[in-house]
């Protein structure tokens, strides 16, 4: 099995974070990937790959890192290309859109309906992502694409990319959504959310084998029978079990298909 998204490299593993990575490994994880959100954890994320053959990792800004931690995302832009080249980079991201649930915005041109927040948030995230996507194009690496109350804006921003490669981490929308993601040629990720929400078994029911990938998103989202406590990438293998169980299908066929998908989305 492997975890396509996990941060091991934040604080919530600083006691233990060698036994997290052992313990996935001796359960059977293949590989990691690690994900940076901003410019502190893609440097994390960098180091991490380097010092363990199995992990790889991912360099990007989050939508709301600017507002979590003050920085001037797109300044940080010109790091993080530079960290892009390191060996064992196999992605760009998580890069994307957040808005609140409550946004006005229906979509990116419609955006002056929405009220003045709302409208300079989704532009400058969609500035960012879309420095992000030009990055991913020029050193021909995949996205890793962070959405949530924003799937029709992050279409309408796809639909206009060329040789598109990206996968929709921790999916939250719709059969229909879904649709249009996998039409734009995208992989869709599912996290430990699926464990315990019904809501996404129509989506898992109808996706193509080929475009699934799995991960924690560890140290968040820990799937059942670990909810509530901190999330690690050993505990993966409960989303691919949920996964087999709503496709009526075994363990070991799903296994095989993710970890092939996950093998050919990062090139690894
Ligand atoms: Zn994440």
């Amino acid at each position: 099995m492997i975890d396509s998204h996990a941060h091991l490299d934040v604080s919530q593993y600083d006691q233990d974070c060698p036994q997290v990575i052992e313990r996935a490994f001796k359960n059977g994880i293949k590989y990691i990937i690690n994900i940076g959100s901003d410019l502190a954890t893609s440097q994390g994320s960098v180091t991490l790959a380097s010092q363990h053959e199995k992990i790889y990792a991912t360099v990007g800004i989050h939508p709301m890192a600017e507002q979590e931690t003050g920085c001037d995302a797109i300044k940080e832009m010109t790091k993080i290309a530079e960290l892009a080249r390191e060996p064992k980079i196999v992605a760009i991201g998580e890069c994307g859109l957040e808005l609140n649930q409550k946004s006005n915005i229906k979509n990116l041109s419609s955006a002056q309906a929405g009220d003045q927040n709302d409208k300079l948030k989704i532009k400058k995230q969609a500035e960012l992502f879309l420095a992000q996507i030009k990055l991913a194009q020029k050193l021909k690496l995949p996205l890793v694409i962070h959405c949530r109350n924003a799937h029709n804006e992050t279409l309408e921003i796809l639909s206009g990319v060329k040789n598109l490669k990206a996968v929709i981490h921790c999916y939250s929308g719709s059969w229909d959504q879904a649709r249009k993601y996998l039409d734009l040629g995208c992989y869709i990720s599912f996290t430990g959310i699926i464990t315990y929400a019904r809501d996404y078994n129509r989506v898992i029911k109808n996706m193509p084998m080929e475009r699934i990938l799995l991960e924690t998103d560890c140290p968040y989202l820990a799937p059942i029978p670990h909810r509530g406590e901190r999330n690690e990438p050993a505990y993966v293998k409960h989303v691919y079990e949920t996964v087999a169980q709503v496709r009526s299908e075994s363990l070991e066929k799903i296994t095989e298909r993710v970890d092939q998908n996950a093998i050919e989305f990062f090139e690894i």
